[in-house]
């Protein structure tokens, strides 16, 4: 059984507790981060949490007493549970306040409610996953304007996922305005010769923290990027195409909507990105 973390304790999974009128169980008025974990480290720690104080900040959601200790909460966790390889769930909410009202609460009466728990999963940085590739299709994206806050409105990407599973598929790439946003919970990337290319920051995206890392260290081995829309047609035609994200790190893609990218098997540009960042990643792990 998992220990996981309530609001300044540490509990058995089956004792944790949050109250029915906890605002990101009726409004879904809460912000999450999802933090790697390999060798027992913790994975760009730095990274999720100033996007975290910038999600709550978005949202003028107080911030929690414990934001300034929770590199300390998620190495306890990963104590406690024994993790080697995988992710580190945490979810702050505006709070419960006595009665469900669409107007915020009061944050000197009402504070915030903070959970924290483990996933673990062995192999996760050798996925098979990885090897064979993903396979996509497009659906219209359908989320809100501001995709930049990492909100637990989740419901619409959950739904993508399921159209990718029902057309036999592992994931789905949004689409906008004939653009690719992102992926259900990736960021995506197409590669051209040298250049990768990925959609520029906005409100229209998640700024993924893996995606930060990921342009960085392919700048410093010479490739070019550039950071601009794309569409599914081009994807289609690229060398290759891959996602990032915290808990896939970079995931090569070998079919879009039926079409096979590139050979339709993964590619060097992606396998060696994938091995940068790990590596590097591994490095600076905390
Ligand atoms: N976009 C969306 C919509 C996501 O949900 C995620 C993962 N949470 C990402 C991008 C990737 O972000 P990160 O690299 O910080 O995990």
């Amino acid at each position: 059984m998992r220990t996981v973390y309530v609001n300044g304790e540490y509990l058995p999974e089956n004792e944790a507790k949050v109250s029915i009128f906890d605002r990101g169980f009726l409004m879904a008025d809460g912000v999450y981060e999802v933090t790697s974990v390999l060798d027992g480290k913790l994975i760009d720690f730095a990274g999720h949490a100033k996007r975290l104080e910038r999600s709550l900040s978005e949202l003028d959601m107080p911030h929690p007493e414990v934001l300034p200790d929770l590199l300390e909460v998620h190495r306890e966790l990963v104590r406690l549970n024994g993790i080697e390889e995988g992710m580190i769930y945490l979810q702050i909410t505006r709070g419960a306040p006595d009665d469900r009202d669409f107007v915020f609460p009061d944050p000197e009466t009402t504070t915030p409610t903070v959970v924290l728990f483990t996933q673990n999963k062995p192999g996760l940085a050798n996925s098979p996953a990885a090897q064979k590739g993903i396979k996509v299709i497009s659906i219209e994206d359908q989320r809100w304007a501001r995709r930049d806050i990492k909100t637990v409105q989740l419901l619409f990407p959950s739904m993508g996922k399921m159209m990718a599973k029902a057309a036999g598929v592992d994931d789905a790439w949004m689409v906008e305005d004939g653009a690719v946003t992102e992926g259900t919970s990736n960021n995506a990337y197409i590669i051209k010769g040298n250049t990768i290319i990925t959609r520029h920051l906005g409100n229209e995206i998640l700024h993924g923290i893996t995606r930060a890392a990921v342009l960085r260290f392919a700048k410093e081995a010479q490739m070019q990027v550039e950071e601009r829309s794309f569409t599914i047609a081009e994807a289609q035609k690229a060398d290759e195409a891959f996602i990032t994200s915290a808990s896939t790190f970079v995931m090569p893609v070998v079919e879009v909507d039926g079409v096979a990218v590139g050979t339709g098997t993964p590619g060097p540009v992606a396998a060696r990105l994938r091995e940068i960042y790990l590596d590097e990643s591994r490095k600076a792990a905390v």
